[in-house]
This record gives C-alpha cells, structure tokens and sequence, in this order.
C-alpha cells in the first residue's frame, strides 16, 4: 500500500495564478503544466519516491509539486528563480505538514550538500541513494543544466555526493532523442555520448506542447537518467568532453578532420598515432562511431598529452 500524502483542499493551479498574477513570463521560455493527471504520470517515470528525498527544480506554480507530493515523499525542496512563485509556494509548503521547503535560487549555483540529510548518502557502487532530481526546466536552462550535473556524475559532487542520484528531467523532444541516440542514428551527437558513458539514459514519452500554457512551439520529451556505477570512459570529464566536443565539430565530415583541431596544425604525425592505436578508419562520420571508439579516442588522446605537456590545454580556436 503506498501512503500517498492527502493535500488539504487547495486553490487549483489556474486560481493560483489568477490569485498570485502569475503570468507566464514569455522572455524566460515558461510553460506551465496544468494537468494533474499529466503531472502524476511524469512523477511517475521516476519510480518509488514513497519515503524518499527530491529536489524538484523549476516548480513555477507547483503542478509537478502537487504530484511529488502526494507520492509520499518524505522531503521535497523546490528550486526555483522567479520569485513571483515564492508565496504560492509558501502556500503549498504550509500545506505540506513541513515535507516541502522552498528555496528562492538559481539551480546553477544551488549548493546540495547543505539541503539533504548525511544519512541518504549511498557507495556509488551501492544501490541508487533515496535522492532524486526532477523538474521541467525551460529548455535553455535544461541542456546546461544537465552538462553540468553530467560533469558532476563524472566527479562524485554536488547531488552526486550521495551517490548515484536519479535524474528525471524534460527537454526539447530532439534533444530527448539526442540524449539516447545509438551509433548510426541521426540525432547522434556530442549530448549522446556525454549522457550514455555516465549514466544509462532513457526518453520516457513525450509530452505534447499543447498540454501546456502556453504553448511551446516543440513537444517535450521526458528523460530518466541513472549515473551507471563503472562510467564506460574512465577518464576526465574535460578530457572526454574535449574529444567528443571536436570530432563532432565536423559533423558531416570525416571523423579525421574532427580529429586534427585536437591538435597545433603541422601535427599530422600525432593525428596519425591516433588513427594508428584505435584502428578507427579515419573515414568514418562522426555519428557512425560507437562508444567503444569514443572510449579509444579519449584513452590515445590521453597518452599522447601525457607524453606532450601543455597539449591537453591546447584550443584550436
Ligand atoms: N515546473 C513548472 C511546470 O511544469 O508547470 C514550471 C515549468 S517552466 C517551463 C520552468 C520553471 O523553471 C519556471 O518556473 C522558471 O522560473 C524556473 N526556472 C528557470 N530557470 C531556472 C533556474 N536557473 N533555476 C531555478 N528555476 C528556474
């Protein structure tokens, strides 16, 4: 049996805003989710929150809040920017029994240790840790938002000091789909190959944009994200971020040219050496490579800056 939380009767989410004239703000890309049966279904994606800990970011008027809730949560903080939401907010924390809190912040610079409780934390080789974090970010905030969660997976900090904490979050639909794209698809990108060798990674469903208000111009894809206990490259975030960011520079070009600008020009013979030690045919497009080459790429590139100093520094632009 789950023990749901029952919410006392509230104001509904169009009377919040009504109430609190909480206009969606077109310039800073909101779109709230109105339908509380659209909401409990996204919660859901998350798995078992029964007893558990969240930080929901981006809450707006608190629709996704309501469904945290009332999966029985055993704390919730809520991230969020604007601070037009902090009194509905407020309202829902009230109602809450002392589950939810409200920070007024910009989830950029949100600092997680000082939130959660020592005692959640996991192993990473253990199970996933009773954290989770979830939200609907607009879309320009979500793409950073998960390269610097990625960066931190890769270095055990902020939210992933406990452990392997689960990700549940929304992107543009076609980052969704970048996010999970396997070698030889078209949306393959740098996103696909910086989320696969940290985390297994999973686009849920999309939500359509007409469930929101207003309505983005693009569907919204739901994305679960689980950091994986060995990551597939063990190897420096910046260092793999490094190489994928340059061989998918060219995109519609042959992996070699990518390859190059990794490199001060005139050192071919070093472009060569990596050719050499992967045995990846040079030839190949960049979305072709599977993480397997990715993972060779990283380790020659690492050899060879081990051996050259400074190069790991070197920027072609
Ligand atoms: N989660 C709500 C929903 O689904 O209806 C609101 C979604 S709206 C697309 C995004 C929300 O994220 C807005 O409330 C916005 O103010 C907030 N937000 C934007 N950038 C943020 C940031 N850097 N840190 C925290 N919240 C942010």
């Amino acid at each position: 049996m789950t023990a749901v939380m029952r919410l006392p009767p509230l104001p509904t989410l169009r009377e919040i805003i009504r109430l609190y004239g909480l206009r969606a703000e077109k310039h800073l890309s909101q779109n709230f989710l109105m339908d509380l049966k659209l909401t409990n279904k996204f919660v859901k994606q998350a798995g078992k929150l029964e007893g558990h800990h969240v930080c929901e970011v981006g809450p707006g008027p608190g629709a996704i809040t309501r469904s945290i809730l009332q999966a029985g949560v055993q704390n919730l903080v809520v991230v969020e920017k604007d601070k037009r939401f902090k009194e509905s907010l407020q309202m829902l924390a009230e109602a809450s029994n002392g589950t939810l809190s409200v920070v007024l912040d910009d989830i950029l610079r949100f600092q997680f240790e000082n939130h959660f409780p020592k005692e959640i934390l996991r192993e990473w080789q253990d199970d996933c840790p009773n954290l989770h974090l979830i939200g609907n970010l607009p879309f320009n905030v979500s793409t950073p938002l998960i390269m610097q969660w990625l960066e931190a997976v890769s270095n055990r900090t902020g939210p992933f000091s406990f452990g392997r904490t689960r990700m549940l979050l929304t992107f543009q639909k076609e980052v969704a789909e970048r996010l999970v794209a396997p070698a030889n698809d078209v949306q393959r990108s740098r996103p696909s190959i910086m989320a696969q060798y940290l985390c297994s990674v999973k686009h849920c469903y999309d939500i359509p944009g007409a469930a929101c208000v207003p309505k983005p111009k693009v569907d919204i894809g739901v994305v679960h994200l689980v950091p994986l206990k060995q990551p597939l490259i063990n190897l420096p975030f910046k260092l793999v971020d490094k190489v994928v960011r340059s061989v998918f520079h060219f995109r519609q070009k042959y992996c070699r040219r990518g390859v190059e600008i990794l490199f001060p020009a005139g050192r071919d013979d070093l472009v060569a050496e990596m050719f050499q030690v992967t045995v990846i045919d040079p030839t190949t497009k960049p979305y072709n490579l599977t993480m397997d080459d990715f993972k060779s790429l990283c380790w020659a590139y690492h050899d060879i800056c081990e051996r050259i100093p400074g190069l790991i520094d070197y920027d072609y632009r």
